[in-house]
């Protein structure tokens, strides 16, 4: 078995622990350092650091501090990575802890984080989902069961300095045009939650001021929640700093393309075995900007789908120019809106969205002036007939259960 490189303890505080850290920085001190062709184990805890319960109670994702996620395992150093390379990096395993059998998946409060569908669920909600091999379930949804498409939400290297200083200009002046925003455009350096790992407390204090945030998806690759990263992929990194300097963390259960909740997919703690290789100045070699992949040879098999349309017409009837994102907002709500008629709350219907293998596709962005999006619910995880026909919809879900609601505040 490969060696466990970082290891987690999920009842001690995740500051407590130096080879974890939840900012991007050049200069965040490697946790451990490996040799091209090794293979190791890295332990990671949930994103939010052990935040939320395995309870019925919504408040720990209505009270949630966003400022401290998402927690990381690494940086791995790997020697003789060079700013230019590739790093490849195979995910040969994902699991779970033996005492840490379930997973989360919560809407935020739109006061507090929000979500994709935040102005049609303000409030604060979740839901735990339960663990049978490789199989889950949620006692807040019933009905429903699927296999898991396992992944890491976030992975990548750290930032260089120069690349740090264009994603800290860049974004601030997104902030500015709306400020007062909620949520904001932006999560923007915060240095009084930081955890810089193994950096001196005073280095600490002054790269926190600067560091970035682990929120979006950037050219490094970081939090990009492609649920099609799962155990199996091979994934080509650009390389920005001696070292390469790879974390690891958010590790995700399974999610439905675009992780709508937010909060997140089904999210948990848990392990990834990963093997490294370098392809030297690849970047230049291969015109890569941000990461390539190639998907796991073993995926859940889920062949048959009830497909939403969506177009770029809003809820209020206002047409915009080919707005992907308008459009598949509106394929979302028009496949909550069909699994209410077999008794799922909208709130349920939401969750499955969040968590189940959905997939999300742009189908047309040519069509002015409407784009097409769809999203693709796979019918075999329910444990009834979900498609049209003749009769119409019978009602199978039971209403005594529900997504657990925490009150706003
Ligand atoms: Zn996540």
């Amino acid at each position: 078995m490969a060696e466990t490189i970082i290891k987690v303890d999920l009842k001690q505080s995740a500051y407590e622990n130096d080879k974890i850290h939840n900012r991007w920085h050049p200069d965040i001190p490697m946790a451990a350092t490996v040799k091209p062709g090794d293979d190791f184990i890295i332990e990671c805890i949930d994103w939010t650091g052990g935040q939320i319960k395995n309870d019925d109670d919504a408040a720990d994702v209505r009270d949630v501090d966003l400022t401290q996620v998402h927690f990381l395992s690494g940086p791995v150093g790997v020697e003789g990575a060079e700013p230019g390379d590739l790093l490849v990096v195979d995910i040969l395993d994902i699991g779970t802890f033996d005492d840490s059998q379930w997973g989360f998946n919560g809407f935020f409060s739109k006061q507090n984080g929000g979500g994709f569908l935040t102005e049609h669920f303000p409030e604060a909600q979740k839901s735990i989902w339960d663990f049978s091999g490789m199989f889950t379930s949620s006692r807040h949804i019933p009905s429903v069961e699927f296999a898991g498409l396992i992944h890491p939400g976030l992975i990548g290297c750290l930032p260089s300095k120069e690349m740090l200083e264009t994603w800290n200009k860049r974004e601030q002046e997104l902030v500015d045009t709306d400020p007062e925003r909620v949520p904001p455009l932006a999560a923007m350096p915060y240095g009084d939650t930081a955890h810089m790992g193994r950096m001196s407390p005073d280095d600490a204090k002054v790269a926190a001021a600067e560091a970035a945030r682990t929120v979006p998806p950037r050219e490094h690759g970081g939090n990009c929640d492609i649920k099609d990263l799962s155990r199996g992929s091979k994934v080509y990194f650009p390389v920005y700093v001696e070292g390469g300097g790879l974390s690891v963390g958010d590790l995700h259960f399974s999610q439905g393309d675009g992780e709508i909740t937010f909060c997140g997919a089904i999210e948990m703690a848990g392990w990834i075995h990963l093997r490294v290789n370098l392809v030297k100045d690849g970047m230049s070699k291969y015109g890569i900007k941000n990461p390539i992949f190639k998907p796991s040879p073993i995926t859940p098999k889920y062949d048959d789908y009830l497909i939403f349309e969506g177009i770029s017409v809003d809820e209020q009837g206002k047409q915009h120019y080919l707005d992907v994102n308008v459009a598949y907002r509106q394929a979302c709500l028009n496949a909550i809106e069909y699994m209410t008629k077999f008794g799922y709350s909208k709130a349920q219907a939401y969750a499955i969205l969040g968590c189940a293998p959905v997939q999300g596709h742009i189908s047309g962005v040519v069509d002015i002036p409407n784009s097409c999006a769809t999203l693709w619910l796979p019918t075999d995880i329910f444990d009834f007939d979900i498609q049209p026909n003749a009769d119409g919809p019978k009602k199978e879900i039971d209403g005594s259960v529900e997504v657990p609601l925490a009150p706003d505040l």
